[in-house]
């Protein structure tokens, strides 16, 4: 096949051995083209070097092993097809079963050679082991060498076979030209890496686990040096191009504030509102993260920042990620505000929705007859225009992309000054890879009185209790949420045993919860469907919220004294941390209660360290300590796309050499040929994420 006609944004359906059925399949594992597949990168390797004999097979035990199949029969019991065979070799015999692999049955012919990968248990049928977790079967010429080496295991569901997988890849490897270089000759030089055509076809195939390294080290590299020129991209344009705000000194508005708040400000508030004011006060634009644990106070730094950009006569912006908090930040904002004179407004979906009511918004912020505009994601749409925005603030950022608040920043002609905020306790590498090397405020201590909440790990067996519990202080006036880690029930292997929200719903509001008011609470369901039950929960009229993960952020609701969360050990550390701040914002003490039944020490542990602390960043640390980054953030949330190859922990000094790379690469004028390139790799890997950078 010729260069020409091969392009990685191919549709996967035209990569030999897919089809339209399989195509079908490997959409839901988010693989819509050639590029997506052949960056379906392995999630483990085997190390198939030997083949085992049958009669060396030890029950648990991941074997290899090549023989002759005969006595094939089968059934069907509960939807599912089981076949069943003997495997012979030169040693003795083994009962094979296959589960739900029904193709196999128009392919296996008594009598052929087949090399079997998979791990035997006892059988009671049989009364000794058979190899029934059979993860591959290959059908073998009668002179047919097996292949042994390294074989890898994608992420994959039960739809598509892990031998479906490879087969695809290894044609799509096969057809495909030689990929282009991306980095110049002297970085690579510089940074003794293999060229990519090298590593993208090592990732998957290697010949050993020395070329696996190599192949890994130059796919991390180039993911981190991707990003970082991205990043800087972006910053060169918006740093260079124009000149940011000098916001003037503190003056009587920012007083006035801090006279009406009806509490002192802890000294890291204040030493983290003196850090912004110095920045503000430069010309150059302030990139800052403001980072504290739930309750920290942050909200509050946010709105003097805010003031000042507003007594230097500019408008403020603070964006939201949910309409809820949006409204939430906005009744608080005015009530502090209307006293003192400054034009606080909302834009939500709610105030939009008539051509009308949006259309006189909109006027009012372009004629900066607005002060401070809270809102979400609507701030950054096409129509709003800001006749002197000074200061961006965007609360939780990690819901945020990169480009959303490259998107904000052009809807002015100064670039304005930026405030991003977050719970998340984020490491120093991961601040540099995401944020582009932001500056960084902290607010360590929670402002004084907190009651701290009571956190307390139990298993399935002392559930109703628990739920008694909830009921005890639901019927004392309060309310409680209930988390759950899935929406509805799946059938895949690993998830079908645990108990979704749905279900979860319908046993507690149909059984112990019967008399009270339940509602389900999902990011499935309909925005406006969503900010109507958690408007009835803040006003005390739900008693008992049902919900995924979609409370995490920020509502307030006092009122709420207990939490409990199923299958605690699906969540990550910070995430389950996160949630729980959702309580404990009032004068009752408050609870959460993590139910597992998790047997793994590591999920035990974890739950332990949540019992042990209420400190979020105490908390990090532990949990990187226990099990290592991976999971860390749960499901990616930092608003870049996820790095597949690269861990931001363990390659702390690749990220930096790339950093370093990618810095001289982009001043350097001499790689002017290869940005082309670089543009267009940017928009492989990460689509639309920096569109803006990559269309110009
Ligand atoms: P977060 O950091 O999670 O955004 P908030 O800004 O929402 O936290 O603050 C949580 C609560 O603490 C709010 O009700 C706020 O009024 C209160 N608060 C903030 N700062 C102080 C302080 N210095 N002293 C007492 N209460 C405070
Ligand atoms: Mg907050």
């Amino acid at each position: 096949m010729s260069k020409e006609q091969f392009e990685l944004t191919d549709e996967v359906m035209y990569v030999k051995g897919v089809g339209p059925r399989r195509a079908e399949a490997l959409h839901k594992l988010n693989i819509f083209t050639k590029y997506d597949l052949l960056t379906h990168y392995p999630r483990a390797y085997e190390n198939h070097s030997s083949l085992t004999k049958i009669s060396d097979v030890f029950e648990g035990e991941q074997v290899l092993i090549v023989g002759r199949v005969s006595n094939i029969t089968s059934r069907e019991a509960r939807g599912l097809t089981i076949i069943n065979a003997l495997l012979k070799d030169e040693t003795g015999y083994i009962r094979l079963t296959w589960f739900n692999q029904k193709y196999l049955l128009t392919k296996l012919r008594n009598g052929m050679r087949l090399l079997i990968i998979g791990k035997a248990k006892f059988d009671s049928w049989s009364g000794g082991l058979a190899l029934n977790q059979i993860q591959s079967t290959t059908i073998l010429e009668e002179d047919e060498e097996p292949a042994l080496g390294i074989v890898p295991i994608y992420p994959s569901t039960a739809a598509i076979s892990q031998q479906v997988l490879r087969a695809a890849i290894k044609n799509l490897l096969n057809s495909m030209p030689p990929l282009t270089e991306i980095l110049p000759q002297k970085i690579l030089d510089a940074q003794e890496l293999i060229s990519l055509d090298e590593a993208m076809r090592a990732i998957h195939f290697p010949r050993d686990f020395f070329e696996l390294d190599e192949a890994r080290r130059r796919l991390a590299f180039d993911e981190l040096f991707l990003i970082q020129c991205g990043l800087m991209l972006i910053k060169r344009q918006t740093r260079d191009e124009r000149l940011g705000i000098t916001h003037k000194k503190n003056g009587a508005l920012v007083k006035a504030a801090l006279a009406k708040l009806p509490f002192d400000l802890t000294s890291d508030q204040k030493k983290s509102f003196r850090e912004i004011s110095k920045d503000m006060e430069s010309k150059l634009p302030m990139r800052r993260l403001l980072q504290g644990d739930v309750g920290s106070g942050k909200t509050v730094v946010a709105l003097l920042a805010l003031l000042k950009t507003v007594e230097s006569g500019r408008q403020g912006a603070f964006m939201a990620p949910t309409e809820i908090l949006a409204s939430q930040h906005y009744e608080k904002f005015s009530a502090l505000l209307t006293d003192l004179g400054v034009r606080v407004d909302l834009l939500s979906a709610k105030v939009t929705r008539t051509k009308k009511s949006r259309e006189e918004l909109y006027e009012k912020i372009s004629a900066h007859e607005s002060d401070i505009i809270i809102g979400t994601h609507a701030l950054i749409q096409e129509g709003v225009k800001f006749a002197n925005l000074g200061l961006v603030v965007t609360d939780e950022q990690h819901r945020f992309g990169v480009t959303q608040r490259a998107t904000l920043e052009k809807k002015s002609d100064a670039v304005p000054d930026m405030l991003v905020m977050t719970a998340t306790p984020i490491p120093r590498t991961m601040t540099l890879t995401v944020y582009g090397d932001l500056d960084i405020s902290q607010i360590k201590e929670l402002p004084p009185g907190r009651k701290p909440i009571k956190t307390e790990a139990k298993t399935t067996r002392g559930r109703k209790k628990v739920y008694d519990f909830v009921r005890a202080e639901i019927l004392a006036g309060r309310q409680a949420y209930v988390v759950c880690p899935l929406i509805e029930h799946s059938d895949s292997e690993q998830l079908a045993n645990i108990e979704s929200a749905e279900e979860i719903f319908d046993k507690l509001s149909r059984g112990i919860f019967r008399d009270v008011k339940c509602a389900l609470l999902h990011g499935k369901m309909k925005p406006r469907d969503k900010d109507d039950i958690m408007e009835k929960f803040r006003d005390g009229e739900i008693k008992l919220l049902v919900s995924t993960t979609v409370i995490e952020v920020g509502v307030d609701v006092p009122n709420a004294s207990v939490m409990v969360v199923e299958h605690a050990e699906r969540f990550g550390l910070a995430q389950l941390h996160q949630l729980r701040g959702r309580v404990g914002r009032g004068a009752a003490k408050s609870h959460c209660i993590l139910i597992s039944d998790s047997k793994a020490d590591v999920a035990k542990a974890r739950l332990e360290i949540l019992e042990r602390t209420n400190d979020g960043f105490k908390l990090a640390e532990e949990d990187l300590k226990l099990r290592g980054p991976g999971q860390f953030f749960g499901e990616a949330q930092h608003g870049l796309p996820d790095l597949k190859v690269a861990d931001v922990f363990r390659d702390v000094e690749l990220l930096i050499q790339a950093r370093d790379a990618a810095e001289k690469f982009i001043t350097d004028d001499d790689n002017l040929n290869y940005f082309a390139n670089l543009r267009k790799n940017l928009a492989l890997a990460y689509g639309d994420k920096f569109n803006q950078i990559t269309a110009g």
